[in-house]
């Protein structure tokens, strides 16, 4: 080893030092040179002790200088690095934003709320009541006694033991069938004029499939007056669809049954898949059901104590679940239960 091996050591050492780039590139440097066991410096300074007397003094000194040398310049180059590089949970402002994900209201909620709004510009009062019903209110006082055949058109959730229910009257038996017990407890305990509506769920013994569910959605609408008629439940129900369906839409009021009232009818709607033609959604008929209605039965009056001489009235109960199908196009009632964001984000009013 000699004075050029110095020499030829800093040489190399300065164009290394020359590439390094980040921080790794130093340490490496610092290995290369420094390291106390295999270090270039450190095999230069062992080289001496089998060096001649003479050679001893120069050398000792010159590499001792390289050495220093060396230990500064990355000392200055690692501060630098270090000055110079972001904090680990720095912020980089030249990242694209994240577009945050605005919820909203569930479909079924929108069209219910839609529903709500049509009638309350008209003058309705939006009313709820209890899903755990008694026999009285959701069958006997709708003029459906124990042995009367209609209660054969419900497939009845009941419960294995009573339980009381709010009002503290009657054991609750049962998961209501319909809202339609909602005219039987609002009637008992208001005098006419009545202008209700009452959403709300309702439950069947029906299989999960395509078109049926458990459970599912209605509002049951109830107008009691003197001198109600026929031709204000057709108005009524008429513009509600045109406002439902936005603009002129046909409508038809088929002869249907139900006990609670008499005459009954279903109301169809002009098919918007097809205006009338015959499509899938409508099954080829041009017309789409949405909703049970007719005039309220005098047995129902008076099982709430109504005079049925002087009041009149009509009722009707509109299903969420497939207004929310026509609406959409859906024709499968599992998507509004499935909680698909795919699904949910794609339909909106
Ligand atoms: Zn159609």
């Amino acid at each position: 080893m000699s004075a050029l091996s110095v020499d030829a050591l800093r040489s190399r050492f300065q164009a290394a030092l020359e590439a390094a780039r980040t921080p790794a590139d130093l340490k490496t440097l610092r290995d290369e040179f420094l390291s106390r066991k295999h270090g270039l410096v450190t095999a230069l300074v062992k080289s001496i002790a089998s060096a001649t007397p003479d050679e001893k003094r120069t050398l000792g000194a010159a590499s001792n200088a390289l050495k220093q040398e060396i230990e500064a310049a990355l000392d200055t180059r690692e501060a630098e690095a270090a000055a110079s590089a972001p904090p680990k949970d720095a912020l980089d402002v030249t990242l694209p934003g994240r577009r945050p994900f605005l919820g909203r209201r569930h479909p079924l909620t929108q069209v219910r709320e839609r529903v709500e709004d049509i009638f309350l510009a008209m003058g309705y009062q939006v009313i709820e009541g209890p899903e755990l019903e008694d026999d009285w209110h959701n069958f006997e006082a709708l003029n459906m006694p124990a042995e009367h055949p209609a209660r054969d058109m419900q497939d009845t959730l009941y419960l294995a033991s009573p339980v009381p229910v709010p009002d503290g009257g009657r054991a609750a038996t049962l998961l209501r069938t319909h809202t339609s017990g909602m005219q039987i407890r609002y009637m008992e305990t208001h005098e006419p004029p009545v202008r209700v509506i009452a959403p709300g769920r309702v439950y069947r013994r029906d299989q999960f499939d395509a078109t049926h569910t458990p459970m599912f959605t209605q509002i049951e609408g109830l107008v009691v007056d003197e001198g109600i008629s026929l031709g204000d439940l057709r108005g009524t129900l008429n513009g509600f669809a045109e406002q439902f369906f936005g603009g002129r839409v046909a409508t038809r009021f088929r002869p249907s049954f139900f006990p609670y009232t008499e005459p009954s009818a279903e109301l169809d709607v002009e098919c918007q898949g097809c205006a009338g033609k015959g499509c899938n959604l409508c099954k080829h008929t041009g017309w789409i059901e949405i909703l049970g209605c007719g005039m309220v039965h005098p047995a129902v009056f008076e099982a709430v104590g109504y005079d049925s001489d002087k009041y009149t009235g009509f009722a009707f109960g509109v299903g969420i679940e497939r207004l929310a199908l026509r609406l959409y196009g859906v024709d499968d009632i599992r998507m509004f239960y499935e909680n698909d964001l795919r699904f949910l984000e794609q339909v909106a009013l």
